[in-house]
């Protein structure tokens, strides 16, 4: 049985540590650009590195906000594409998975999804 309280737990210890992290990247993007115009070339790649960064966590926060919802709800550890139930140990892994495996998985290049039919 999956003790939801634990997970619970972690999802909280989570959520601070990507509030943190979001907090810290949102500080680096307000520091005042350097007045020389290469340094500032260097500091704006850098900054559109922290931009993409801060989305990853600003997606991370939502997931694990919407974890805790279904937790709440009881409805941990159901799909929210098919409605299948996500594997445990894939919750095990991603506590703050929403989508089973199958779902998560990007569609094949050739479209087709196993073997090819043989009709
Ligand atoms: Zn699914």
């Amino acid at each position: 049985m999956t003790d939801l309280a634990s997970i619970k737990t972690r999802l909280k210890a989570k959520l601070r540590e990507l509030t943190a992290r979001a907090a810290e990247i949102d500080d680096d993007l307000s520091q005042p650009g350097d007045d020389d115009w290469e340094e500032q070339a260097t500091e704006s790649a850098a900054d559109s590195v922290l931009v993409k960064v801060g989305d990853v966590t600003l997606d991370e926060i939502r997931q694990v906000k919407y974890a805790i919802a279904q937790l709440d709800a009881g409805t941990y550890g159901v799909c929210t594409k098919c409605s299948g139930s996500i594997a445990k140990e894939r919750l095990a892994v991603l506590p703050y998975a929403t989508k089973c495996v199958r779902c998560s998985r990007p569609p094949t290049a050739t479209g087709r999804d196993g073997p090819p039919n043989s009709s």
